[in-house]
């Protein structure tokens, strides 16, 4: 096992390391050295089934809280509400992830490396997923970490972090501030930095297990899209590395989904280019991928490259598409999502009723946060509530059930 850089190709030792020696670019693990877990039971059932193909040495060092195997929902509600579609909507549920995200699947990698590097503390910049991923696998590990977010993370993520007894370090601004925070309170306090964009080549590695699990729960098929909310771009390389390395090694158009408030990669692909240049000012309620890319740029051009080599593109949504999409996920499918999260199904109906997405396609969503991370949106977002004394009289009874009657939701029948 070692660590290579994926723009000049030099190889470094696989130790506590975050950009190439000699360029400065992104690192990625090769030949990981994997683990047996023999027949551990609990871990069998997580992403740590493919041990052998992960980069932790000792299965003793394994820090799980059961991330990973995530359930591929068929929404056939979802795919009769869009006018002529007759092909395909998966939804791969990365919501029941331990913490809420599939953020846990990159965070149990790297704190399980961290642990067999002998560090002796982690700290991560966050949007809020990733650092609740990191207190959590902190405290499991039994090691001490400071997660650096910005200012105005919605506040149910801030408490998530706190309440499991990490360092929760508030920083005014933007990510890109956080992120530089982050990188400065490591180097001075000799802190294992686990920070999800492409710092941290063992956490990023996890993911290529997305694209084996995807090809597996469809049978062995490949999808025609893959549909991925995107920030700095760790979960697209995931789903093309994964499906890039097995048999035949077909890979499935990725969509790269950024809000239009930030969407870096997208203008740049719209546009033609190689590189992405950083966005100025986020503004969208998707806070998760609310990235700016400032000073790490190359990440977003390194993802850019990935989207092309799949055959893929780069597609931005409003803000309003993406209320709609966590409407319908919810109303349609039984699935509370974070605006973040909802963002794929926002992106591929649009795209099918855009026909940049044929009607006939295989389409997976990557819903990547839940609901409850981020519940304000859903306040505004109108419900049907009925409201009844502690012993409601039969015409105060007969109120609700007037209620019920009065809704007017279409029906739909589905196969
Ligand atoms: C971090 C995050 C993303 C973006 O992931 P990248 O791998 O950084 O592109 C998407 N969705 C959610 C919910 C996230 O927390
Ligand atoms: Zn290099």
């Amino acid at each position: 096992m070692q660590l290579r850089c994926v723009d000049c190709g030099h190889a470094m030792p696989a130790d506590v390391r975050y950009a190439c020696e000699k360029c400065g670019g992104i690192l990625e693990v090769e030949e990981p050295i994997g683990t047996s877990i023999g027949d551990h039971a609990y871990l069998r059932r997580t992403m740590w089934r493919y041990a052998d193909r992960l980069s932790v040495a000792d299965a003793g060092a394994i820090v799980s809280l059961g991330e990973g195997c995530t359930p591929l929902h068929r929404a056939k509600r979802l795919e009769a509400s869009i006018p002529g579609f007759k092909g395909e909507i998966w939804i791969k549920d990365e919501t029941i992830n331990p913490t809420g995200s599939f953020k846990d699947r990159l965070i149990s990698a790297a704190v399980s490396r961290a642990r067999e590097l002998e560090c002796r503390g982690i700290i991560c910049a966050s949007s809020g997923n990733a650092g609740a991923s990191t207190a959590a696998y902190a405290a499991r590990a039994g090691m001490d970490a400071i997660i650096v977010v910005p200012t105005r993370t919605p506040e149910e993520k801030l408490t998530q972090i706190a309440s499991y007894g990490a360092l929760l370090v508030k920083v005014d601004g933007h990510y890109s501030h956080s992120y530089d925070v982050a990188i400065r309170l490591a180097e001075e306090q000799g802190l294992f930095n686990v920070t999800t964009t492409f710092l941290n080549p063992y956490g990023v590695d996890a993911l290529k297990v997305v694209g084996e699990e995807l090809a597996e729960q469809l049978g062995g098929r490949v999808p025609d899209y893959v549909l991925v909310p995107t920030g700095a771009g760790p979960l697209v390389k995931g789903v093309v590395q994964g499906f890039a390395e097995r048999p035949g090694g077909r890979l499935p158009k990725t969509v790269a989904v950024q809000a239009a408030g930030c969407a870096p990669i997208v203008r740049a692909f719209e546009r033609g280019e190689e590189t992405v240049t950083a966005w100025g000012e986020p503004q969208t309620i998707a806070s998760g991928i609310s990235d700016p890319l400032i000073g790490y740029e190359r990440d977003g051009s390194y993802t850019l490259r990935l989207v092309r080599q799949s055959g893929g593109l780069a597609a931005a949504v409003s803000d309003d598409e993406i209320r709609a999409a966590m409407s319908d996920l919810a109303r349609m499918e039984g699935l509370l999502a974070e605006p973040t999260g909802a963002s794929s199904f926002a992106a591929a109906r649009k795209l099918i009723e855009t026909d940049r997405i044929s009607r006939d396609a295989i389409v997976v969503c990557m819903v990547t946060g839940h609901g409850y991370k981020d519940m304000k949106v859903f306040r505004s977002l109108p419900i049907r509530v009925s409201h009844l004394p502690a012993e409601p009289d039969a015409a105060q009874l007969a109120s609700v059930l007037e209620a019920q009657a009065a809704r007017r939701i279409k029906l739909m029948i589905v196969s």
